[in-house]
């Protein structure tokens, strides 16, 4: 019997010119259907005014033929969307054709102030402190706080296959519009636009070599720059951040049927700044009064990963960029339960057109 995987190894060896690729690897072919001795598939070119149509529909049928078995075949054309073909050209971008990138979460929150590019940073950290290679890419283009939690400055450096990231005291690889501004205070006014560009920059050309874990600190909300990493980066999932609040829980459930809409899957939730444990007696305060998070986590399907405490010394250390001092055994529990809940595989090759 004549199977997919059949096909499309053979379809591999059918090179687009322009683009010096395979047309199973530039995601060109679709809808395979066998039946019999007979395969039906859907060729999709960049557009459907392409010069070399007529060759790559004949060298196409040609692969096919080849498999043992193959009496016919059928090559329907069609043509890439605008969307899909933005997708195609920022995969050929030469860093990231030189990244090899275990799995992409993106940090999430409904609104700002509740500790996402905090738990972002130490979730990196306890990874980081656990053996694996991770990367933070600051997506947080208007507000970013990366590089201050670590002490890290700029400028960044371009290397010959694009931007090279900035690595923290430990090693872990940043990057974030602060390590592209003059000084870490200065203002950036971006219109929109510019800060998707921005957002779609940070994944297609920084040279992030090879990682376990690359983690993306989204803007807190439902932004424009939000849906553009969403859209536009492979993301194996999100991990929201939420406090215990009422109201938080509320905002964050927005958060949610975004993704739930664009098809995101919600990996966890965090509960950040939980309670606070009295140094001196030991008492558990609640301080943000009894929790909300299990509403969160009914609505999205997922577990609760982690519940935080609210700790004086956590916000010493990121004001001082020194985060990479904290030590908490709640932040080495949430790193095994992110890992679960990820569940790792090799670094590979993270052209979003492959997955
Ligand atoms: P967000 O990214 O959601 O805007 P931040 O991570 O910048 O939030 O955190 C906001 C402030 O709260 C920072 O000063 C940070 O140090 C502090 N903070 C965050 N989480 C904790 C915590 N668990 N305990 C104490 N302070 C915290």
């Amino acid at each position: 019997m004549i199977t997919q995987e059949q096909i499309q190894k053979a379809l591999t060896q059918v090179i687009d010119p322009e683009l010096g690729r395979n047309i199973v690897e530039l995601g060109m072919v679709r809808d395979i259907q066998i039946q019999d001795g007979h395969v039906d598939l859907t060729l999709v070119l960049t557009v459907m005014a392409c010069p070399l149509k007529n060759q790559l529909k004949q060298d196409t049928e040609a692969a096919v033929r080849s498999v043992p078995g193959v009496e016919s075949v059928t090559v329907k054309l069609d043509a890439m969307s605008p969307e899909e073909r933005q997708k195609l050209q920022d995969s050929l971008s030469p860093a990231l054709r030189m990244n090899r990138i275990g799995r992409v979460v993106a940090v999430m929150s409904g609104k700002g102030g509740v500790g996402k590019s905090s738990v972002t940073a130490m979730l990196a950290v306890a990874l980081q402190r656990m053996g694996h290679r991770v990367g933070v890419l600051d997506a947080d283009i208007g507000g970013p706080s990366i590089p201050r939690l670590f002490g890290i400055k700029g400028p960044v450096r371009g290397g010959p296959l694009g931007i090279l990231p900035v690595e923290t005291r430990t090693g872990i690889k940043v990057m974030s519009t602060n390590l592209m501004l003059p000084e870490e205070d200065a203002a950036l006014i971006w219109r929109g636009p510019v800060m998707s560009g921005t957002a779609r920059q940070f994944w297609k050309d920084v040279c992030w070599g090879k990682l376990d874990y690359l983690l993306v600190d989204l803007p807190p909300g439902t932004s424009d720059v939000t849906l553009t990493a969403m859209q536009n980066y492979p993301l194996d999932g999100v991990v929201m951040v939420t406090m215990p609040q009422g109201l938080s829980s509320m905002v964050v459930r927005k958060t949610v049927h975004m993704c739930q809409e664009l098809k995101v899957p919600i990996l966890g939730i965090v509960e950040n700044m939980s309670y606070f444990v009295s140094p001196e007696t030991g008492t558990k305060f609640e301080i943000f009064g009894p929790s909300h998070t299990g509403l969160v986590a009914e609505c999205s399907g997922a577990p609760i990963l982690a519940r935080l405490p609210i700790d004086p010394q956590l916000t010493s250390l990121a004001d001082s960029g020194h985060i990479e001092e904290y030590e908490s055994e709640a932040y080495a529990e949430l790193a095994s339960a992110f890992i679960e809940a990820a569940s790792p595989v090799e670094p590979a090759p993270a052209a979003p057109w492959l997955r």
